[in-house]
C-alpha cells in the first residue's frame, strides 16, 4: 500500500468536506414537506425567501430550504433531483470556493443552487462559461428551474444579449430535455438590449464579454449607456481554463492610431534569411531568443548603419528582435491560424482560436508581416485589464472545474479560493493505464494508428487529444491509412464543435480533438440521444476509450482529456502514448532516460511501458507548471500597479457619469479649489448658460479630460514597463522601479486632468472650441466607435472602424484647415 503524508495527518480535504457534508442532510429533512406543495406552492417560496431577506435574514439561515425548493423544481421541470455530492457541490459554491467535480458529475445542474439562493438578492449573479454556445445552452437549459421559480435569466453573447423567455411555449419541450446537454434551442432567447440582460437574476455568459462590457461601461459619456449593475457574485464554470490557460493575455480595447509605417515588413524580409544558430539562439524553456552578433551586422548591413543602437536607437532594435520572434517561436497552425486573411491566435492549452485577441508589443503585426496578411495599424489602447483583476471585482466568486487541485496553490494565492475536492456520486470505473513511450514521433503514430484499428474493430469509441490543430491533421493521416474512419474537430465553430463531442460515445465513433475542443459537452455512451440498449451496449465493450497522443505541459490538461471517459461510474480506459521527440521530452527529459532508451535498442513503433519514466515525465510537469505560475504571478505584480491607478480612475470617472448635477458642482469646486479668478469664471458661465446646463457641459469636460491623460497613461506606462527591464542591468529590481515611476506619472496625469479642466472651462459652452477640445472629442469620439451602442457591435478588442479623416488631413468641411486645427468640429462634414 502507498504511504503518504495524509496517512499521518489526515487527508486535508477530507477536513474541509466536513465543514460543508451537514447540508446534505438538512436538505433531505426538508424533502417530504418542500414536495408536497403544489406548483405554486413551491412558486412562492421564492417571495417568502425575499421577504425574510429583506427582513434581514442571513443568505445561510435560507440555504437549505432555498436548495431543497431547487432540487424540487429541478425534478419538476427537469425530472432530475439533484445528488447528494451536487448538493455539496452547490454549498462549496456558494461559500466562495471551487468545487472540483469530475466531468458528467452535473455541474451545470450543480451551479443553479446557489445561482437561485444568491439570485434571491436580486444584486445579480453572473455565471460564466468558457463559450457563448455554451452560455445559451445553459440558460436555456437552466432556465427553465429559475422561470419556474420566477427568477429571470438573462445571457450575454459576443454580438448579442437575450432573456430566457418561454412564454409562447406551450407543453414542456421533453426533445429539449433529452437533448439539453448540447443542443441550444432558440425559440426560448428573445434579444433584449445588454442593459436588460444584466437586470436579469441570474446572467449566463463568457468571461470575454463580462470583461469587455466593464471596460465599455468606462468608456461611456452617458449614465443611460451603462450596461452592468454592481459586481455581486460569479460562478465560473471549467474556472481553470479561464483563470489560468486565459489569463496570460489581457483584455484590450483599442483602435487604431492615424500614423503607422512599414517597418514590420522591412524588418520580417530582411530576417527570412537569418539561421537559427547563426544569426540567433532560441531558448525553447524561456520561449526567448537572442540576436548573436552575426545575426546584427547581417541587419546592419542590410540597414545600411554601422551601428544599429546608436543610429537606430531602441525601435529598431525592438523591431528587429520581434521579427526574429515572429519567425522562430510563433509556428503556423500551432500557436496560430490563419483566417479571413489575418492572424488568429490559438490558445495552445485548449485549442480554441481566439478572435479578437492580439499579442502585445508589435508581436502580433510581426507575424502578420511573416505570413504576407495585412499589417493591423498599430493601434492605441483605451482599456485594459487582466481576467485576474476583472475577477477580483466580485464581492463574492465561486468556480467549477473537473481539474482544479493541480492548480489550488495558484487559486488560493492569487484569487484566495480554496479548492475542494467532492467525489464522485458513483464510484470510478475508469482505468488509467501507464504511458507508452516510444523512440520515435512517426513510430508512435504508426502505433496509435493500430490500436484505434483494433479498438475500432470491437466498435468501441475512441475519442483522440492532440495538442495543437497541426498534430491532428497528421494523426489523421495515419488513420486514413489504416483505413480507419474518423471524424476531426479543429475548434472552428463551437456548435458544430459540441455536436462532434456529443457523439463521441457511439459505437464505433473515433474523433480526433485538440484538448480542450468541446469542454463543457458531456460525452454519452451511446451517443445522444441514446438508448437504454445502445448505452449498454457500449458498456459491455468497454466504454469510451481516450488516446492521449501527447503529454501537456500541465498535468491539469491532461487530466482532463482522461475526465472525458467514466462519467457517473460507466467502464472507460486512458492511455497516453508519448515519444521522446514530444516537445515535452525534448526539453524537459533527463539525460538518462534518453540515454535508457537509446540502449535497449527497439524498432521505433515498439513501445516500452516504465513507470519510471512516466513519473519523470509527471516531475517535469510540475516543473512547468510551477514555472508558468510564476510567469503569470509576474504579470499581475505589474498589472496590479495598473489595476491600483485604474480603479481609483475608473471609480472617479463614475462619481461623475452617474452622480447627481450636486455631486458634478462638488467635484468642479474640488478642481478649482481656492483659486479665486477659476471661481469668477465659474461663476459668470452660470449666469450665461443656467446652472444646470453648465453642469451638464461640465461633466462631459471632465469625462473628457480624465479619458484623454487616462488613454495617454496607459501609453507611458506600457513604455515605462519594457524601459525598467532594461534598466534592471543596472541592479535594480524593475518591478520596484515600475512603482516608483508609475506612481510619479500618475499624479503627474491627475494634476494634468485638473489643468486641462480648467484651461477649458472659460471656454464651454461660449461656442469658441480650442484645438485641445477638438482633441478631445476624437478621444471621445473613437472611445465611442467601441464602447457605444447598446453592445450589438463586435466585442472584439480592436475597433473595427478608424476615422476615415486623419488628423492632419485637410478638413472636408472645406474651411483649408487642417482637420485637428479647424474649429468647426460639429460640423455635418465633419462626421463622414
Ligand atoms: P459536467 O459539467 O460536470 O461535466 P454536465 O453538467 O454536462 O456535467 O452534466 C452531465 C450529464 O449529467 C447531463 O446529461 C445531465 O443531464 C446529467 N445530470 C446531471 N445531474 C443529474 C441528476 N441529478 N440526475 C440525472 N442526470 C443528471
Ligand atoms: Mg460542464
Amino acid at each position: 500500500m502507498a504511504f503518504s503524508i495524509k496517512n499521518i495527518f489526515g487527508d486535508p480535504n477530507k477536513k474541509l468536506l466536513k465543514k460543508y457534508e451537514p447540508i446534505i442532510d438538512k436538505v433531505k429533512v426538508l424533502e417530504p414537506s418542500i414536495s408536497s406543495l403544489s406548483d405554486d406552492g413551491l412558486r412562492a417560496k421564492t417571495i417568502e425567501f425575499r421577504g425574510r431577506l429583506a427582513k434581514g435574514e442571513s443568505l445561510d439561515s435560507i440555504t437549505p430550504e432555498a436548495f431543497a425548493v431547487v432540487r424540487e423544481a429541478s425534478k419538476r421541470v427537469l425530472g432530475q433531483r439533484h445528488f447528494d455530492v451536487q448538493i455539496l457541490g452547490g454549498a462549496i459554491l456558494n461559500s466562495g470556493s471551487i468545487a472540483e467535480m469530475r466531468t458528467g458529475e452535473g455541474k451545470t445542474l450543480v451551479a443553479t443552487l446557489p445561482a437561485y439562493l444568491n439570485g434571491l438578492t436580486g444584486k445579480g449573479v453572473h455565471v460564466v462559461t468558457v463559450n457563448d454556445y455554451l452560455s445559451r445552452r445553459d440558460a436555456v437549459w437552466m432556465g427553465q428551474i429559475y422561470n419556474f421559480l420566477g427568477l429571470t435569466t438573462g445571457v450575454i453573447n459576443h454580438e448579442s444579449s437575450f432573456i430566457y423567455d418561454p412564454s409562447h411555449v406551450e407543453s414542456k419541450d421533453t426533445e429539449r430535455d433529452q437533448l439539453g446537454s448540447f443542443k441550444v434551442v432558440h425559440e426560448y432567447l428573445r434579444p433584449v438590449t445588454r442593459h436588460e440582460a444584466y437586470a436579469a437574476d441570474i446572467t449566463y455568459g463568457t468571461n470575454n464579454e463580462f470583461g469587455f462590457d466593464y471596460l465599455r461601461d468606462n468608456l461611456e459619456y452617458e449614465s443611460g449607456s451603462l450596461r452592468q449593475r454592481e459586481f455581486n457574485y460569479a460562478v465560473v464554470d471549467e474556472i481553470d481554463s479561464i483563470l489560468i490557460d486565459e489569463a496570460r493575455t489581457p483584455l484590450i480595447i483599442s483602435a487604431p492610431t492615424t500614423d503607422s509605417e512599414n517597418l514590420y515588413q522591412i524588418f520580417s524580409a530582411m530576417v527570412r534569411d537569418f539561421v537559427k544558430d547563426e544569426d540567433y539562439t532560441v531558448d525553447e524553456k524561456q520561449r526567448s531568443i537572442a540576436l548573436t552578433n552575426k545575426g546584427i551586422e547581417k541587419a546592419e548591413k542590410k540597414l545600411g548603419v554601422d551601428n544599429i543602437y546608436t543610429e537606430k536607437g531602441i525601435k529598431y532594435v525592438h523591431h528587429l528582435e520581434t521579427a526574429v520572434k515572429a519567425k522562430a517561436l510563433y509556428n503556423i497552425n500551432t500557436e496560430y491560424v490563419i483566417k479571413d486573411n489575418g492572424v488568429v491566435i490559438v490558445d495552445t492549452f485548449t485549442g480554441r482560436l481566439q478572435p479578437g485577441r492580439r499579442w502585445s508589443e508589435g508581436l502580433h503585426q510581426a507575424i502578420e508581416a511573416k505570413e504576407g496578411v495585412p499589417v493591423q495599424k498599430e493601434s492605441r489602447t483605451y482599456a485594459s485589464i487582466t481576467f485576474q483583476n476583472y475577477f477580483r471585482l466580485y464581492k463574492k466568486l465561486s468556480g467549477m472545474t473537473g481539474t482544479a487541485s493541480t492548480s489550488s496553490e495558484e487559486f488560493y494565492k492569487v484569487y484566495g479560493l480554496e479548492t475542494i475536492t467532492i467525489p464522485t456520486n458513483k464510484t470510478q470505473q475508469r482505468v488509467d493505464h501507464n504511458d507508452l513511450i516510444f523512440q520515435t514521433e512517426i513510430g508512435k503514430y504508426k502505433a496509435i494508428a493500430r490500436k484505434v484499428k483494433e479498438l475500432n474493430k470491437i466498435g468501441q469509441p475512441v475519442l483522440i487529444g492532440t495538442v495543437s490543430i497541426e498534430k491532428n491533421e497528421v494523426l489523421s493521416d495515419f488513420l486514413k491509412a489504416e483505413g480507419v474512419p474518423h471524424q476531426v474537430l479543429n475548434a472552428k465553430n463551437h456548435e458544430r464543435e459540441g455536436e462532434i463531442i456529443a457523439q463521441a460515445g457511439k459505437k464505433g465513433a473515433v474523433t480526433i480533438a485538440t484538448n480542450m475542443a468541446g469542454r463543457g459537452v458531456d460525452i454519452k455512451l451511446g451517443g445522444n440521444p441514446g438508448s437504454p440498449t445502445l448505452y449498454e451496449e457500449i458498456k459491455s465493450i468497454g466504454g469510451l476509450f481516450v488516446l492521449g497522443t501527447e503529454r501537456h505541459e500541465a498535468r491539469r490538461i491532461d487530466n482532463q482529456l482522461r475526465g472525458r471517459s467514466g462519467r457517473q461510474g460507466d467502464p472507460g480506459a486512458t492511455q497516453f502514448f508519448v515519444s521522446l521527440e514530444d516537445s515535452l521530452m525534448r526539453i524537459f527529459a533527463s539525460d538518462t532516460i534518453k540515454n535508457l532508451m537509446g540502449k535497449l535498442n527497439i524498432a521505433e513503433d515498439e513501445a516500452i511501458e516504465n513507470r519510471i519514466i512516466t513519473r519523470s515525465l509527471e516531475n517535469a510537469q510540475s516543473k512547468i507548471e510551477g514555472f508558468n505560475f510564476d510567469s503569470r504571478k509576474h504579470i499581475l505584480e505589474y498589472d496590479d500597479i495598473l489595476n491600483h491607478q485604474r480603479k481609483t480612475v475608473y471609480e472617479r470617472r463614475r462619481y461623475i457619469l452617474i452622480g447627481t448635477l450636486d455631486q458634478v458642482e462638488s467635484k468642479i469646486l474640488e478642481v478649482i479649489g481656492d483659486n479665486a479668478e477659476m471661481k469668477k469664471v465659474m461663476e459668470d458661465k452660470i449666469t450665461q448658460l443656467g446652472k444646470e446646463r453648465f453642469l451638464i457641459v461640465a461633466r462631459q469636460l471632465m469625462l473628457q479630460a480624465i479619458d484623454m491623460f487616462w488613454v495617454e497613461h496607459l501609453e507611458v506606462m506600457d513604455y515605462t514597463r519594457s524601459s525598467v527591464n532594461l534598466r534592471a542591468y543596472g541592479q535594480r529590481d524593475p518591478l520596484v522601479e515600475y512603482k516608483k515611476e508609475g506612481l510619479r506619472l500618475f499624479k503627474e496625469m491627475q494634476i494634468a486632468i485638473n489643468n486641462q479642466i480648467l484651461n477649458l472651462l472659460p471656454h464651454v459652452g461660449g461656442g469658441v472650441i480650442t484645438p485641445e477640445a477638438v482633441e478631445l472629442k476624437e478621444v471621445h469620439e473613437q472611445a465611442q466607435v467601441i464602447g457605444g451602442g447598446d453592445g450589438d457591435k463586435p466585442a472584439q478588442n480592436t475597433a473595427t472602424k478608424k476615422p476615415e479623416v486623419g488628423r492632419n488631413d485637410p478638413c472636408p468641411c472645406g474651411s483649408g484647415l487642417k482637420y485637428k486645427k479647424c474649429g468647426m468640429i460639429n460640423a455635418k462634414e465633419h462626421r463622414v
